[in-house]
């Protein structure tokens, strides 16, 4: 493998999932590498993404324990929410987890700086923060992560009481009822958790379907669901216009026709995110774009060869571990490899309870596909351990090829679906068939015998 040129490392630029994993690689691949960035280490993901959801959603699932006792002969009362112990207790697992990648980056000696780095010509950043200098690179890789789409609805932007999930993560107070604009990962998310904290959620969706990107069936039978624990969903439902009153906002919405006015305390807006380079000015790098997302190869290398893009940054999909797998595969090819990167089996998990996780082809992606498909389905109200844990919601659905019954794809609608779904994923990138996980003995009383099962 090459070593890098004498006196000239590697600059990352971005500390996300991405960026840091990215700068860990090189280092240990024998870089010497240089970090930058404006915010804080651990990018979106770490500080105000999937990390501090989950710590909430942890809160809402005692919450909801609390609840479901009785009927299990455990009675408790759920006294009350202490909001500010649940922004606290977010807190806390963000900063280990930041301290933790602090230290990694420390151990692999790599130089940290805080700034904005914005490239004034091809391999030549400038960085403007605590030091300003300009720096030179002959191998760069960019990580610069995703923001928030703003939409634009009449009066959204300026009303006080929209929020995006960073806003949503750390409200001061807690509301009452919340309007949810959009119903894709992050609505969903946040209206299990804010739904089951006790605040009344409505999420207005303008497709007729909730979690376009995950397999219908298992999607309507989450959604089904999420109107059962109370959250009201409207679907083919567009906001018109977002107007302030003095307690709340009023959401103006539409559906077939029909106008409704939703008043709510807050109103989340969750309705996709895009690439971000704001300062980076890539096109000053000599970079290309297309609609924000900064052009790669399936080796992450951009059109400037020695500079990578990884993450949502360059990514369709913006997930945090495509974002580390991409890192890696940039930082060993700037240092000579050949790694590339391979989309096909990514997991992707909705926190929603129950949790809904798939990998591989859904259902209508091998309809689109034509590719001839057998499905298996197994319900989780015949498989004891479901029963317990949360009364059999859920399914396994598993598709193999008509002619090979190779698996093409594994859903899993389920407490814990998104540590379920490691074993579809590890089968199918092995390429493995349905033959080889129905011969693997699976333990019992598990949830994964309803992998096998299906
Ligand atoms: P998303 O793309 O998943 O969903 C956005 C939803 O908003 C879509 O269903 C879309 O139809 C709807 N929408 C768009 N405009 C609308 C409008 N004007 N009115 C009503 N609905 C509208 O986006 P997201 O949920 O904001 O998540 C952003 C990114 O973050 C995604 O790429 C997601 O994968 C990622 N993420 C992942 C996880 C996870 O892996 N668990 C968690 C959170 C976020």
């Amino acid at each position: 493998m090459d070593r890098p040129s004498e006196g000239r490392g590697l600059i990352v630029v971005g500390g996300g999932p991405g960026g840091y994993v990215a700068a860990i690689r090189a280092a240990q691949l024998g870089a010497a590498v240089t970090l930058i960035e404006r915010e804080r280490l651990g990018g979106t993901c770490l500080n105000v993404g999937c990390i501090p959801t989950k710590a909430l959603l942890r809160c809402a699932g005692l919450a909801r324990s609390a609840r479901e006792g009785a009927g299990r002969g455990i009675h408790m009362t759920l006294d009350r929410v202490a909001w500010e112990e649940v922004l606290d207790y977010q807190r806390w697992v963000v900063k280990r987890l930041v301290d933790g990648v602090s230290a990694l980056l420390k151990k692999n000696q790599v130089e940290v700086i805080r700034g904005t780095a914005s490239f004034i010509k091809p391999k030549t950043l400038k960085i403007t923060g605590e030091k300003n200098e300009i720096r030179e690179a002959d191998r760069i890789i960019l990580a610069t992560g995703s923001a928030p789409v703003v939409p634009p609805v009449p009066g959204l932007k300026e009303s006080r009481y929209v929020m995006d999930s960073t806003g949503a993560l750390s409200v001061q107070r807690f509301p009452e009822t919340m309007v949810v604009i959009g119903g894709g990962v992050i609505g969903v998310e946040l209206a299990c958790a804010f739904q089951a904290l006790g605040c009344h959620v409505t999420i207005v969706e303008a497709l007729p379907r909730l979690l376009p990107s995950m397999d219908g069936e298992l999607a309507g039978m989450l959604a089904a669901g999420l109107e059962r624990q109370g959250i009201k969903i409207l679907l083919g439902c567009r906001v018109v216009r977002v107007a302030d009153g003095p307690e709340g906002a009023r959401v103006t919405v539409e559906r077939a026709g029909t106008e409704e006015v939703l008043s709510a305390d807050k109103v989340l807006c969750a309705v996709g995110r895009r690439p971000c380079s704001e300062g980076l000015d890539p096109e000053a790098g000599g970079l290309l774009r297309e609609r924000g997302r900064i052009l790669t190869d399936n080796r992450q290398q951009t059109n400037i060869p020695g500079v990578y893009a990884v993450g949502d940054c360059a990514g369709e999909i913006m997930l945090a571990h495509t974002a580390s797998a991409q890192g890696e595969i940039a930082a060993e090819n700037a240092m000579g490899g050949q790694a590339v990167y391979h989309p096909a089996c990514v997991p992707s998990g909705v926190y929603a309870f129950p949790e809904l996780a798939g990998t591989g082809l859904t259902e209508e992606q091998a309809k689109e596909r034509n590719i001839p498909f057998r499905v298996g389905r197994f319900p989780l109200s015949a498989n004891g351990r479901a029963l317990i844990a949360n009364g059999g919601e859920g399914m396994v659905k598993v598709l193999v090829g008509e002619e090979l019954g190779e698996l093409l794809g594994v859903h899993i609608l389920a407490p814990n679906a998104t540590e379920l779904i490691a074993e579809g994923v590890s089968a199918i990138s092995m390429e493995g068939l349905a033959a080889d996980l129905i011969a693997a003995v699976h333990g019992h009383p598990t949830l994964s015998e309803a992998v096998r099962e299906a």
